[in-house]
């Protein structure tokens, strides 16, 4: 039994080895990929359920390397920000985003809000504001036609450093949004202390909706809550028409999911812009 004991020790051991090796490996790949052009943004259109017209898009990070192909953010993204390489990359995020949002404004297309993920890592940098300042002054994108999602993880930090940042984005009409919400740990007291515009309901509750009573449950509580506080409410990954009537019945204010659209590059998004703009 023990020698058993530590041959499954040594398994373990290796398991660990082999997964320390690939996320080297993908590190090493993973940092001269931005200069290599190797990362791009997909765009997935976000709805007005009301009215079922598109009022956004959430830019979404792909990285496509020239042998392992496409590589998933689920895989990468964790790797950019345990070596701090996602703050130069989550920059660049930014400033793609907002260029690319300003050229459909330019173009006369309907205008949309661009969301863009900042990683904690972004949040906490002391040059966020600035930086993102600067961004909106090089690309021409109005403050308001920018929205950051944040997860609940970034919210716990301190206080009023939290405080002073969202302030002063707010300031440059940057709307800001609470992601993956309902699936954090921390209190719903900061919700009162920090000014965030909109809820986003995290996709595990949309997606057991239908089925499980539990997760309606929390998906009519969040559009309460948000309501209550005067906060917009966002559902994501609505996948079918069923999950869509629920939450028109819930008075969700709007939806993002393959339902409606699934992330596309930008050729593809402005080809569906277009379509909304002629009769
Ligand atoms: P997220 O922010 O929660 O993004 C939503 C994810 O759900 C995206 O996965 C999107 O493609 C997927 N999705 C959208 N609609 C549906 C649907 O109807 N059904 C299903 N099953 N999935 C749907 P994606 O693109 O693989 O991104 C995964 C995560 O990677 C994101 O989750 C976000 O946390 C992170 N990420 C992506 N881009 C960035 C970025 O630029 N910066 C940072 N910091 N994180 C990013
Ligand atoms: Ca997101
Ligand atoms: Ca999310
Ligand atoms: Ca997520």
């Amino acid at each position: 039994a023990k020698a058993e004991g530590r041959n499954t020790h040594r398994r373990f051991t290796q398991a660990m080895e082999q997964k320390a090796l690939e996320r080297q490996g993908l590190l090493a790949k993973l940092r001269g990929a931005l200069g290599r052009g190797e990362l791009y943004l997909n765009y997935q259109p976000q709805f007005d359920l009301a009215t079922r017209q598109i009022v956004g898009a959430e830019a979404l990070l792909r990285w496509c390397h020239p042998e392992l192909g496409a590589i998933s953010p689920e895989r990468f993204i964790p790797i950019a920000e345990e070596s701090g390489l996602i703050v130069e990359i989550g920059q660049w995020v930014i400033l793609e985003a907002c260029r690319q949002a300003a050229a459909w404004q330019r173009a006369g297309l309907p205008g949309i809000t661009m969301a863009v993920n900042l990683s904690a890592i972004q949040f906490q940098r002391p040059d966020l504001c600035e930086s993102v300042a600067g961004i909106l002054a090089t690309t021409g994108l109005p403050g308001q036609n920018l929205e950051l999602e944040l997860t609940e993880s970034v919210l716990v930090g301190d206080v009023e450093r939290v405080v002073n940042t969202i302030k002063t984005l707010k300031q440059q009409g940057i709307h800001l949004t609470v992601d993956d919400f309902g699936t954090g740990y921390s209190s719903l007291a900061y919700l009162q202390r920090f000014a965030v515009d909109k809820l986003k309901i995290d996709q595990s509750f949309v997606r057991n909706m239908a089925t499980d009573e539990s997760s309606s449950s929390v998906v009519r509580a969040i559009i309460r809550l948000a309501h209550s506080l005067g906060l917009k409410v966002v559902a994501e990954g609505v996948e079918t028409a069923g999950q869509t009537e629920q939450l028109a019945r819930l008075t969700c204010d709007e939806v993002q999911g393959y339902h409606f659209g699934k992330p596309m590059d930008a050729e593809e998004f402005t080809a569906l812009l277009g379509s909304r703009t002629t009769p």
